[in-house]
């Protein structure tokens, strides 16, 4: 059950993920492919390159469309689809996609440079998001289990953004994706 589970996600993503990234050069799967690249690249754990990979999963499983931002909506996609992630991933999968739009305003808050290489989409939402954290929201956030994890998915977040670039297609991950399951 938890194995067709995992089937419909990636169904989803193959199939809705060829939406655009909201105004970015790239569609929804290859900006998770790129994500997930990036953290195998980076020797992360399996359970960081699932998250990386099923970040942005929230996205595809609402109809407010893909330009929400632009008209002034947070989706609010990091939530979205947590609750159905809970019943098949450990918290190291759901934890960091959880934080991860919360990973932003802490690395706005953490580092100055930050906000300025973020694309003009992503400062956008940022607003839409809350802003950048104060320095107490930003030493709370960084407390909580996992932050690492979510700051590190961030910042592969922000470079998965590439037109055209090649990397594995989602196949590729399965087997590490299902290794993950819970209780299966
Ligand atoms: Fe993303």
């Amino acid at each position: 059950m938890k194995n067709s589970s995992v089937h419909s996600i990636l169904e989803i993503l193959s199939t809705k993920g060829h939406e655009q990234y909201g105004t970015e050069a790239v569609s929804q799967l290859e900006h998770a492919l790129q994500c997930a690249t990036l953290a195998k690249t980076s020797n992360a754990t399996p359970e960081l390159i699932t998250a990386s990979l099923l970040h942005d999963f929230g996205h595809l499983v609402h109809n407010l469309g893909e330009d929400a931002a632009e008209r002034g909506i947070d989706d609010r996609h990091e939530y979205r689809a947590l609750n159905y992630l809970k019943t098949i991933f450990s918290d190291a999968v759901t934890e960091p996609i959880r934080m991860h739009v919360n990973a932003k305003r802490y690395l706005c808050a953490a580092n100055k440079d930050y906000w300025d290489s973020l694309s003009p989409a992503s400062k956008t939402s940022l607003e839409l998001q809350g802003g950048i954290f104060t320095e107490a929201e930003a030493t709370e956030f960084i407390n909580q289990p996992y932050a690492e994890d979510a700051v590190k998915l961030r910042m592969w977040d922000d470079l998965a953004k590439v037109k055209n670039l090649k990397t594995p297609g989602l196949e590729y991950f399965v087997p590490v994706i299902k290794k993950l399951i819970i209780n299966s």
